[in-house]
């Protein structure tokens, strides 16, 4: 295998997550990694900037940048999934898990009534493909 090939192909910093072919001179073609990162993953690492509303080991809250009420924020967890529709038995906890997010917050910011909304896939009006929980409120935070 040639050197550059092999360096693409075990460097840690490969994407197994999605990879593309390119041709390279030589006419041979290798694997290239692809960075398929979200809007949230890039917030998540703080790549790019958020109002950031609370924070644990599991979950981020950041306050939505078009909000549709007083009072609009995504909970994203910190494993990623892409959506509803991909949640699997291993990673079904993890809509669960926002929810009591969004429910303690809600209690520490003395919300008594709000919305949750999962959207799922295109047609659902995801427009991030990064599992994401609404929480909107006609009541402002404190
Ligand atoms: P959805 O349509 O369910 O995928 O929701 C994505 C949400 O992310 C929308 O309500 C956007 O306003 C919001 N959004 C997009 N980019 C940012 C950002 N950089 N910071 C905060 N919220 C964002």
């Amino acid at each position: 295998m040639h050197w550059f090939a092999a360096l693409l192909l075990y460097c840690p910093f490969f994407c197994i997550n999605c990879q593309s072919a390119a041709k390279f001179p030589n006419g041979l073609i290798y694997t290239l990694p692809v960075t398929e990162q979200t809007i949230f993953h890039k917030i998540l690492a703080r790549a790019i900037p958020a109002a950031i509303v609370t924070e644990d080991d599991e979950v981020l809250a950041f306050k939505d940048i078009h909000p549709k009420a007083p009072t609009h924020i995504l909970f994203i967890p910190k494993h990623f999934v892409a959506s509803i529709a991909d949640v699997t038995p291993e990673t079904a906890h993890i809509p669960g898990m926002l929810i009591l997010k969004a429910q303690k917050f809600a209690a520490e910011q003395g919300i008594a009534g709000y919305k949750l909304t999962f959207h799922v896939g295109k047609g659902g009006g995801q427009e991030v493909m990064y599992l994401h929980l609404h929480f909107l409120s006609e009541e402002k935070l404190k």
